[in-house]
């Protein structure tokens, strides 16, 4: 089992993380995390753990989010966040991956990076800025691999565009539980197909409904149906079948 810590960063309500027309961070990163959670979801052997609050309401301090991660034994830990350079609108843009840059420093992170970066940059359409290096709290204090992903300058006019898109939001979480789904060699699930009933001979040769039986009598002696299923809903071409055997009978 694959077990993987997702977090959107902040809360809904957190001041200061925000565009300039007060858009919210939390509320982009939520649209990501939850988009990355269905799509992990069509995946075997997979269990997903929010570490922040899924409601928004409360903006879950970093040193809880990485001790429940730690304390559940996480296989990667993925930070979701969009960034922000001055806070006033301006043009520059493009999106980062980043890894620890201290001592324990993982290969693994970066592996993960590499393999998220270039994707959530090609599902914002936005410029790729490459796989970084900063020591933030969560890469510093988790366990496990771990990356935090920055899909964007909200104070940016370029970037913004494709943050005020549902659809490219739900992109970019699709794109990280896929590169996720590289990492770990995860399998879809297999869809399962409803099997149709074997025929069963009583319901071949079943009686019709009473009130239809001199009809479908009738019918068998036209030659329209030979009688059997009388209680089986008909495909069109069976009806056009009937059909023409009717319109035959007439002309006999
Ligand atoms: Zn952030």
């Amino acid at each position: 089992m694959v077990k993987i810590v997702l977090d959107a960063g902040h809360g809904r309500g957190t001041s200061g993380k925000q565009s300039p027309d007060g858009e919210h961070e939390w509320h982009f990163n939520n649209q990501v995390v939850e988009a990355c959670m269905v799509t992990l979801k069509t995946y075997d052997n997979v269990e997903v753990l929010r570490v922040d609050d899924p409601s928004g309401k409360a903006d879950v301090p970093l040193v809880e989010r990485t001790n429940k991660a730690n304390a559940w034994k996480a296989d990667v830990y993925v930070a979701v966040h969009h960034n922000a350079n001055t806070g006033s609108w301006g043009k520059w843009t493009g999106v980062e991956t980043y890894t620890f840059n201290g001592q324990k420093a993982s290969s693994q992170s970066t592996e993960i990076a590499k393999l998220i970066q270039p994707r959530i940059a090609k599902a914002m359409g936005l410029a790729d800025r490459g796989v970084r290096q900063a020591n933030f709290h969560v890469l510093r204090e988790t366990n496990m691999p771990a990356i935090l992903t920055e899909g964007g300058f909200m104070d940016s006019v370029i970037d913004i565009q494709a943050l005020r898109s549902a659809d490219k939001l739900r992109a970019q979480g699709k794109a990280i539980a896929e590169a996720l789904a590289v990492y770990f060699k995860l399998e879809k699930k297999t869809v399962e197909f409803e099997v149709p009933m074997p025929e069963e001979e009583d319901e071949k040769n079943a009686l019709p409904s009473p009130r239809f039986a001199e009809e479908f009598q009738a019918a068998i002696e036209a030659g329209i149906t030979n009688g059997t299923y009388p209680r089986r809903p008909a495909t069109r071409e069976e009806v056009a079948v009937m059909i023409v055997r009717a319109l035959r009978s007439l002309k006999k």
